[in-house]
């Protein structure tokens, strides 16, 4: 029997985006525990990390200085200032994985996500929202990790967030924590299926029929 040779696909980036507090990291979580195929982007930020955060794991934790000679190497697919804070997704460990045929998912804020869309007009936008508002506050302050004023803030930034979810591709509602991340994964993955990105696999049967059948 012949055995179809796996042709290489194209690779997907995947921008996740999402008021603070919605559950961008909790979700994510969950997808790379139920496919470890799919890597996660860390960022970078200069913000202090909250009791539990790991350098490395959760974002890189960088000084200011640090962060901007990254924006003077060109480091970054984007960065953006939230809340006083500065925020990069770095690229190169990211791209590597993409051009290998695989997905990668960076979670940004809406802003960083607007510039990612201009320079990369062909990775897919996905807005993670809240069953509502009221839950996002709720959710925003069981957190524990900023401070009432904080949280103000957040939420502000929050009810201007949502009114750019219309320029997504994509929206998963985090009602329940299972059900986003599966709904993140499928759409990952129907991605990944699409035609634009398996041209190699149709070159290799559309050759094979034309040897094939040529004389019937
Ligand atoms: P983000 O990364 O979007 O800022 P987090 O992942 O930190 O948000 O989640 C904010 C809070 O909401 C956390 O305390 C988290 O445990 C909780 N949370 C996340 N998703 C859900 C959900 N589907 N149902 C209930 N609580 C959730
Ligand atoms: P937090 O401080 O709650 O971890 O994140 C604050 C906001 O920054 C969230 O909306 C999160 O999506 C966003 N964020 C995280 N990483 C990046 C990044 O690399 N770039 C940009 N622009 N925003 C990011």
């Amino acid at each position: 029997m012949d055995t179809i040779p796996v042709a290489k696909r194209e690779g997907v980036l995947v921008v996740l985006s999402g008021p603070s507090g919605v559950g961008k990291n909790t979700v994510l979580n969950v997808v790379a525990k139920m496919d470890s195929n799919i890597m996660l982007g860390i960022s970078a930020t200069t913000r202090q990390p909250r009791p539990g955060e790991v350098d490395g794991v959760n974002y890189h934790f960088k000084t200011r200085a640090e962060f901007e000679k990254m924006i003077e190497n060109d480091e970054f697919f984007e960065f953006a200032e939230y809340n006083g804070n500065y925020y990069g997704s770095p690229k190169e460990e990211v791209l590597n994985w993409i051009s290998a045929g695989n997905a990668a998912i960076i979670e940004i804020e809406v802003q960083g996500a607007s510039k990612v869309k201009q320079k990369y007009p062909e990775a897919v936008f996905i807005f993670l929202a809240p069953p509502s508002m009221h839950t996002l506050i709720s959710r925003l302050r069981g957190r524990n990790t900023e401070t009432e004023e904080k949280i103000q803030a957040r939420y502000k930034t929050a009810c201007y967030e949502v009114t750019q979810a219309y320029n997504y591709d994509y929206i998963v509602i985090n009602d329940d924590i299972r059900e986003a991340a599966s709904e993140i994964m499928q759409i990952v993955h129907a991605e990944l299926m699409r035609v634009k990105r398996n041209k190699a696999t149709i070159d290799f049967f559309v050759e094979e029929a034309k040897q094939d059948c040529k004389d019937i």
